[in-house]
């Protein structure tokens, strides 16, 4: 008999043996309907076998085979497999997240509906007369056709009732042919066909960064693109997906954001207005996210563009990688699976033998330390690519001394005003949404805190609610103290709509715009802002790090950073180099055109390290100051480490349970072990947290250990949520 090993969604590390009978051929990628339990489930089949370790009475029939898509090429699935064994996560949940939401329902999907509709050559050379005189509708269609080159779906059905059906007449006489993805057409006048837009001369830089990756020849190897923001790496990207588009290849891109997706792109389709582009992020409809998947998985998408689940789209042509702002810690899942779209991107160029190219202006340590070591080669930009836009110069302000009006210091105040004198647009940069990060009693000292969370609730003054930004929980602002009654309950320190108020009153007739998660709630009203900044309809933007990376706004020459000295001693050893990286990248947003920038950062320290190599623009620096701390430390990138997470209603249970994995783990390995502790963020929504830190010098030994621990683990039991979460970020 023939045994299918099916991948379910079921959180244990193992696959399901079904049987094949009278389906026909099965492949390995297959979608398959199986009963589970009382349930029915899709699976994709991962294995085959002859014989399976449960009784043939046991065994039941897979009761359907779906054909409505190609199976998971071997390619993803040895991608996918990858990912399992290297996270030590359960194969199916692994699988079956990497597909888009239709193919994980439980019947087949239905065909998409075309886009739109050309005529074929038989069509074009149809007359008009040769159709019968009373067919005025199609009469009609095929004149709008031979017109229009191409019609949309939506268009044939505004034209008359019966067009929708004459159209799919004239395909099925070979008239026309359905289109699937609007950039099939060439000739197609929609806003987002770009013009072809000019190359520019590329700096020398730039030259030797292309002629280096070139000359890999497509090879698997990870080139770290390090330049300063604006030094042109996005064209460097454009170069080499050019030629990789002329061998036919196709060119994945990742970003760390949503928002980054559209402007990338507009940029993409300008220069390539006649290559299948398609996006992949959460923020698709279903369909959308299926159709684009599918473009990708049979090669007619030659450039997918997307944020980190784009990494498992399936692409039989891939020849490039690109990881754009590869430091950003988005590209690590924080729940579930939680990989690294970053390394295993690393991972899927190594199998698939492509270049991998990670550009930032501040690389993630252990980035740059792969390629100080000679794991991943550096090309360098060190210069902004337009010859006039100097780097911005940049300042600290010492605000231990000087006093401040509402958070802003007389310096800062009297650059805005400069700026708005010359029409030139200021961008104040603070981290906090909301009006004040808490609410405080005077009397007693109480505090606004969240019920649960280990977190302050957040004061949102125009809706007078108090809110928790990491669970949500919303209450009134109370009116009187709950501790001592007191009435005058006041707001401490400052977030973007105080901000916003203050810098109402201080600059009565400027015109600001806030640009956080709260104003950019509604959809298309990101994009419309941004518009309104790139209009010059704005002197002031106050926005938190929404706005702070890749915009590039031509009159910003101002950037203010307030309050940003609270990752500067915190307990989490890579809060320093997130700090740098993002005040690089505000800076990076002032000057970006010919007129220069200035950036003025509010600080207690200002002699810290961190501003000193700030103000000099000095990554490199930096860099090998964190290094030394680390390796003294024996931090990563200097050892690798993994955490068991548990959470559990009482913080005693999840510690035991730590306390149980530990007794538990296998001794002959070359791992430290240490005792568990509870999270830098101990309550998150009604839950205790707590965790386990396992290190190792070696990734080998580290791995080695963890899929023996693994299996151990399952066999626990109890009532603790746990994940184990390899390469953590958060603690
Ligand atoms: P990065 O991705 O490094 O931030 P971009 O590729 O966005 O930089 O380039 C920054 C600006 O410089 C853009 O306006 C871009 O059009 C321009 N630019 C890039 N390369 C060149 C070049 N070779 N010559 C002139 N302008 C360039
Ligand atoms: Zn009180
Ligand atoms: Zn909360």
């Amino acid at each position: 008999m023939k045994i299918l090993q099916i991948a379910l969604d079921v959180p244990l590390d193992t696959l399901f043996d079904y049987s094949a009978e009278s389906h026909g051929e099965i492949h390995i990628g297959d979608r398959v309907l199986v009963s589970f339990g009382r349930r029915q489930m899709v699976g994709v089949v991962a294995g085959m076998a002859d014989h399976s370790d449960l009784a043939p009475g046991r065994i039941k029939p897979v009761l359907q085979v779906f054909r409505d898509t190609p199976p998971l090429s071997a390619e993803i699935f040895r991608l996918l497999r990858f990912c399992a064994d290297y996270y030590h996560h359960p194969l199916g949940e692994v699988v079956l997240n990497a597909l888009p939401a239709p193919l994980r329902q439980t019947r087949p999907v239905a065909r998409a509906k075309p886009v739109g509709y050309q005529l074929t050559e038989a069509g074009l050379t149809l007359a008009t007369d040769a159709l019968p005189a009373r067919a005025t509708v199609k009469r009609k269609l095929l004149q709008s056709l031979k017109q229009a080159g191409t019609l949309l779906r939506s268009d044939i059905a505004a034209f008359s009732p019966i067009a929708p059906q004459a159209i799919r007449e004239f395909v099925a006489q070979g008239w026309a042919t359905e289109i699937d993805e609007i950039a099939d057409s060439a000739h197609f006048s929609l806003p987002f066909k770009g013009e072809g837009q000019d190359k520019m001369p590329l700096t020398p830089a730039q030259e030797q960064a292309v002629a280096a990756i070139l000359s890999g020849q497509y090879q698997f190897q990870v080139w770290l693109l390090y330049g300063i923001t604006g030094s042109g790496k996005t064209e460097v990207y454009l170069r080499i997906i050019e030629q990789v588009l002329q061998h036919g290849g196709q060119a994945l891109v990742l970003v760390p954001e949503i928002n980054l997706t559209p402007q990338l792109e507009s940029r993409f389709r300008a220069r390539f207005p006649d290559t299948c582009q398609v996006s992949l992020h959460s923020r698709l409809s279903a369909g959308e996210r299926l159709r684009h998947w599918s473009l990708a998985q049979s090669g007619r998408a030659q450039i997918v563009l997307g944020t980190r689940l784009a990494l498992f789209a399936p692409m039989p042509k891939l020849m490039l990688i690109v990881v754009d702002e590869e430091h950003d810690s988005s590209f690590k899942q924080q729940d579930g699976l939680r990989y690294s779209a970053r390394d295993m991107a690393v991972a899927r160029g190594k199998q698939v033998g492509a270049p991998v190219i990670l550009g930032s202006a501040t690389p993630a340590l252990e980035t740059w330390y792969n390629a100080r070591t000679g794991r991943y080669k550096m090309l360098e930009l060190p210069a902004r690519a337009i010859a006039e836009a100097a780097l911005p110069a940049i300042h600290c302000i010492d605000i231990s001394r000087a006093k401040l009006a509402n958070g802003l210091s007389d310096s800062l105040i009297e650059a805005m005003r400069v700026r708005l004198a010359r029409g030139e647009q200021s961008l104040v940069f603070i981290n906090r949404r909301g009006y004040a990060p808490v609410m405080r009693c005077g009397q007693c000292g109480w505090v606004s805190t969240c019920h649960r969370c280990s977190s302050r609730l957040v004061v949102h003054l125009r809706e007078k609610r108090l809110r928790c930004h990491h669970c949500g929980h919303e209450s009134r602002i109370p009116s009187t103290c709950p501790d001592c009654g007191n009435a005058d309950l006041a707001p401490i320190g400052q977030g973007t709509q105080r901000l916003e108020e203050s810098l109402g009153s201080l600059f009565p007739t400027a015109r600001i715009l806030r640009v956080d998660r709260d104003s950019a709630r509604r959809k298309h009203a990101l994009p419309e802002m941004l518009a309104r900044i790139h209009a010059a309809e704005v002197d002031i933007v106050i926005g938190t790090q929404l706005l702070a990376k890749g915009h590039d706004f031509k009159k910003l020459t101002l950037v203010g950073v307030v309050n940003a000295d609270g990752a500067l001693y915190s307990a989490d050893f890579r809060a320093s180099e997130r700090l740098f990286a993002q005040l690089m990248q505000v800076a990076g947003r002032a000057g970006r055109d010919t007129l220069p920038g200035i950036v003025l950062i509010q600080t207690q320290f200002p002699t810290h390290p961190l501003f000193q190599a700030l103000i000099r623009h000095d990554y490199p620096g930096f860099a090998a100051t964190l290094l030394t701390e680390r390796k003294q430390a024996e931090f990563p990138p200097y050892c690798h480490q993994a955490l068991l997470r548990a959470e559990a209603p009482q913080m005693e249970t999840a510690l035991a349970f730590l306390q149980k994995a530990k007794d538990a783990a296998p001794g002959d390995f070359d791992v430290s072990l240490f005792d568990p502790v509870s999270a830098q963020m101990a309550r998150l929504a009604g839950m205790e947290r707590a965790h386990l830190l396992v290190q190792a010098a070696s990734r080998g030994a580290l791995q080695a250990f963890l899929g023996v621990w693994n299996k151990a683990l399952f066999g626990l039991g109890g009532s603790v949520r746990w994940a184990l979460d390899v390469d953590p970020l958060e603690f």
